[in-house]
């Protein structure tokens, strides 16, 4: 049996002793008025188990984690042919790279990054009747909490200094591979990144891809094979060019986000998130990322 409450206090000791906790995101302005000495952490496993320390039940911007939901149900509506329009490999490059675009003929690397994700945004666009609605709907169907929104200052905020994004989204146009005008299309994306969610609500969100498809209302999302094949991208391509570090020192299927969250899971085991939100260069979770390692070496279980 493992002692989640015991190891959960030992990681919040170890997380209070560290001094250098990276810097919160700047780029996007709203983010940069957050505490950095913010900590959360929360579990759920798959009997339905919750154990959480420090502030797992503060809300906060989920920015790239929302990557893997738009992801989720854009599969959902329009299954294999999503991959026409981006490809599967993880790119090394940082997660606002434009170059690789250029190479491969406007077919982003994956869906994880930036580019990738704001195709997404254009199917969801294309698919869905009400897009930002209906997304939102998706998000608070699958977790079963109706209290989740967007948080309009942060998408606003990023709307502002959102350079980068309109100029991957421009790039993607140019190649023919967005086919609503570009403005709509980053509103969508900047919407679906302002998602504020707490660490709690993140682990059931996730929970359905830790539970090959079915949600914690035992709804099925997905099939086995696409729940394979999303953990198989947040694996390789969840962490920008840092996801060898974290495969190499978690060892789990994650996904990380510039507001400073993380979410992981252990397939048919348990889905856990963190929340700190001083990032390392890579524009990942610094502590979440410790407290990820100190998380699976404590309780001995990875996927490898
Ligand atoms: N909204 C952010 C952006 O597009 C998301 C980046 C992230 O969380 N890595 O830059």
């Amino acid at each position: 049996m493992i002692n989640y409450p015991d190891i959960l206090h030992n990681i919040q000791l170890e997380i209070n002793k560290v001094s250098e906790r990276g810097q919160v995101a700047r780029y996007i302005p709203e983010l940069s008025k957050i505490d950095p000495h913010k900590f959360g952490m929360h579990i759920i496993d798959a009997n339905r188990n919750e154990f959480s320390v420090g502030d797992s039940e503060e809300a906060f911007s989920i920015q790239s984690i929302s990557k893997v939901l738009s992801l989720s149900q854009a599969i959902g509506l329009i299954g294999e042919e999503l991959w026409t329009r981006v490809d599967v490999e993880p790119s090394g490059d940082p997660f606002n790279h434009l170059s690789l675009l250029e190479q491969e003929n406007g077919i982003p690397r994956n869906p994880l990054i930036n580019a990738g994700a704001i195709v997404v945004a254009d199917i969801l666009v294309s698919k869905l009747k009400n897009p930002k609605e209906d997304f939102l709907t998706y998000i608070q169907d699958i977790s079963g909490d109706k209290s989740i929104n967007f948080d309009a200052d942060v998408a606003a905020s990023e709307k502002e200094t959102g350079f980068r994004n309109y100029a991957a989204a421009n790039l993607l146009k140019s190649y023919g591979n967005l086919h609503n005008d570009v403005d709509t299309v980053l509103d969508f994306y900047f919407h679906q990144c302002s998602l504020a969610l707490n660490c709690k609500q993140l682990t059931k969100l996730f929970f359905v891809f830790m539970n090959r498809g079915k949600c914690l209302q035992n709804n099925t999302y997905l099939t086995t094979s696409q729940v394979k094949r999303i953990n198989a991208l947040m694996l390789t391509c969840g962490f920008y060019d840092e996801a060898g570090e974290f495969a190499f020192e978690v060892g789990l299927p994650g996904k990380s986000g510039v507001g400073g969250g993380i979410v992981a899971l252990l397939p048919n085991n348990y889905c856990v998130a963190t929340w700190s939100p001083g990032l390392n260069k890579k524009g990942n979770s610094k502590l979440g990322m410790l407290a990820l390692e100190m998380l699976t070496t404590a309780t001995k279980q990875s996927i490898f």
